[in-house]
Formats: structure tokens, C-alpha cells, sequence
């Protein structure tokens, strides 16, 4: 039918909107099944301190070996799985996976490294998140306090009061928590004031051109003094320069993240580096 009506002159779905459609339809139904056919795995990309010289930790990233497409990135499927619902089982596996890494390389005799795992909103909004989160933690014998959350403005904006209660129960757990891509989401300061945070995160696209856009420049700084002043860490993501990098420090930010460090790397590479790597913090309960 598309086919006749494009002949005609009238095409309301052209080919190229079919095949897209197509495509995504396709792509939901092949995630469903990756989850069961095991075919997720983690990255990790170390976040530096570079002041001091030492491994703060690293974020796990998700990536999706497609069995005919090759490697899918989270850009291409996590907002699918968002809307699909699927996030709900995936940042489960996700969670479970990267407390399971650590309690192996710990079982190894590797230092005791710090992970961020990034939680969507709607995970964030389960009843239940709390005491999964409890729980994945008691079946691996992780300390909270090696694990962090990374959490988007946004979706920490969506309903103040619950993700206030949700917050401080994971305070009560021990749990670090992060502002993800920290100043894109068109929200209030005044959550970092009721919200019981530790870190935010600068997002890559102010630090793409701080070194040309006096603006950029300018917002990072406001940022840096500010989560001094309010006594959080602050890290910058999406370094890829040195030129930012030295930028960076000047203005006060110490913990970066970026492909000038490291991409994010396969786990042999990444426990490598553990091996001779010089960690910031060894907590001596941890
Ligand atoms: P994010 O949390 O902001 O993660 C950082 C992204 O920036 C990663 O992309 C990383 O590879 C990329 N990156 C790091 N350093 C640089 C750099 O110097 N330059 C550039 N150009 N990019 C850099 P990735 O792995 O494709 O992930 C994209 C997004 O997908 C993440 O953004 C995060 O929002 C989401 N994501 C990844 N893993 C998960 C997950 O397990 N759960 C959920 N809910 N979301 C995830
Ligand atoms: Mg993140
Ligand atoms: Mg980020
Ligand atoms: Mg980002």
C-alpha cells in the first residue's frame, strides 16, 4: 500500500519512516530477548583525580552485543528500554552486575575500587527500589559505600517529595549520590539544598568548549564555586583535552573523567589498571 500511494504522488509514511519504525519495533523485540540471552556487559571508564594523581573509581557503562547488529550503545537502546519499560529488569542487571565485578576483584586480592552506576528515573521510581538496592548489596557482600548512583537532574526533578524519601533512604544505606550531567536539566537549584547529594557531575557539553566560549567557562566556574560553597564534590565529564584539562584545575575542579584519561574500557583492561593503579581513598573498612 505505501508503494502505490508513493507512486501516486501521496505518501503519508515514506519508505524511509517505514524502515525506521520498523527498525525500532525490531530493536525492542530483539532487547527483550538480550536480557535472557545474556548479551549485555559493562565497560568501566576510570574517573581521575588529577590534582592528586590518583583512581577515584570508575561508571559502569552498559553496552548490548546485538547477535547480527554488533555493539549497540546505551544512546540507541536505553531510551527504548525506558519507554518499553524494560529499564525496570535491565538496571537491575546492571546494578547486580557491577556490585557482583567488585565483590570478584575484591575476592581477587585488587584494591578496593569504586563503581557509579547510572539509575533511570523510572527505576528510581519503583516502590521497591530501596530494598532491591539492600538486597543486591547483602547477595554480594558489596559496601554501599563502594557504590554510587548517578542520577540525572531531570529525573530527580520529576516528583520532589518521593525522590526526597528515596534519597535519604539510600543516605540510611550508605550510598553516594551523584548529579549526572549536572546543568542541562532546566531545574531549580534548590533541590541541592533539600536533596541529601554528595557529587554533581558537569556535563561534557559545557566542558566541549570551555576553552573557546568565555560562557562555557564562565558557567563551570559558577558551578565549581557553588558546589564548593555547598560542600559537594564536583567532577567534570567529557574531557578530552589538555587544554581543558589544565583549564579545569585552574578553576578548581579536580576529578575529571574523559577520553584524555581513558575510554571507557573493556573489564581485562580496566582490573589491568587496578593492578598498578594508585586508588585516592582505601577507607580501611572497605
Ligand atoms: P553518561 O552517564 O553521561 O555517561 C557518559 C557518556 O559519555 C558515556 O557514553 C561515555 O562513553 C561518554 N564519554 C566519556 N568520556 C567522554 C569524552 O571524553 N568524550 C566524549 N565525546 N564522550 C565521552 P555512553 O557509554 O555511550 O553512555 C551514554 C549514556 O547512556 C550515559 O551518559 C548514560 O546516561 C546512559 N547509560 C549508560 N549506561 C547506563 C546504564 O547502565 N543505565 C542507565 N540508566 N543509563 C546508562
Ligand atoms: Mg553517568
Ligand atoms: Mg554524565
Ligand atoms: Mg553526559
Amino acid at each position: 500500500a505505501a508503494k502505490e500511494a508513493g507512486r501516486n504522488g501521496y505518501h503519508f509514511h515514506s519508505p524511509e519512516m517505514n524502515r525506521k519504525a520498523h527498525e525500532r519495533m525490531e530493536l525492542e523485540m530483539s532487547l527483550r530477548q538480550a536480557l535472557e540471552r545474556d548479551e549485555f556487559f559493562l565497560e568501566f571508564q576510570p574517573i581521575i583525580n588529577v590534582g592528586g594523581d590518583c583512581l577515584v573509581g570508575a561508571e559502569a557503562l552498559v553496552r548490548w552485543q546485538h547477535p547480527a547488529q554488533g555493539r549497540v550503545m546505551p544512546g540507541t537502546f536505553i531510551p527504548l528500554a525506558e519507554s518499553s519499560g524494560l529499564i525496570i529488569p535491565l538496571g537491575e542487571w546492571v546494578l547486580r552486575k557491577a556490585c557482583e565485578k567488585m565483590k570478584e576483584w575484591r575476592d581477587a586480592g585488587l584494591p578496593p575500587v569504586k563503581l557509579s552506576v547510572n539509575i533511570s528515573g523510572r527505576q528510581f521510581e519503583q516502590r521497591n527500589f530501596t530494598a532491591l538496592v539492600d538486597e543486591v548489596l547483602k547477595e554480594t557482600g558489596v559496601d554501599a559505600r563502594a557504590l554510587q548512583f548517578e542520577l540525572t537532574e531531570t529525573s530527580l526533578m520529576k516528583d520532589a517529595g518521593a525522590t526526597v524519601s528515596a534519597l535519604y533512604k539510600l543516605k540510611e544505606l550508605d550510598l553516594r549520590i551523584v548529579v549526572d550531567d549536572f546543568g542541562t536539566g532546566y531545574s531549580s537549584l534548590a533541590y541541592l539544598k533539600n536533596f541529601p547529594i554528595d557529587h554533581i557531575k558537569i556535563d561534557r557539553s559545557f566542558v566541549m568548549d570551555i576553552c573557546d566560549d568565555p560562557d562555557d567557562r564562565s558557567i563551570v566556574e559558577a558551578i565549581v564555586a557553588m558546589a564548593n560553597k555547598l560542600n559537594l564534590d564536583v567532577v567534570a565529564e567529557g574531557v578530552e583535552t589538555r587544554e581543558q584539562r589544565d583549564l579545569l584545575l585552574d578553576l578548581g575542579c579536580h576529578e575529571m573523567q574523559g577520553f584524555l584519561f581513558h575510554r571507557p574500557l573493556p573489564e581485562e583492561k580496566f582490573v589491568e589498571l587496578l593492578r598498578d593503579v594508585r586508588l585516592c581513598t582505601l577507607p580501611a573498612a572497605l
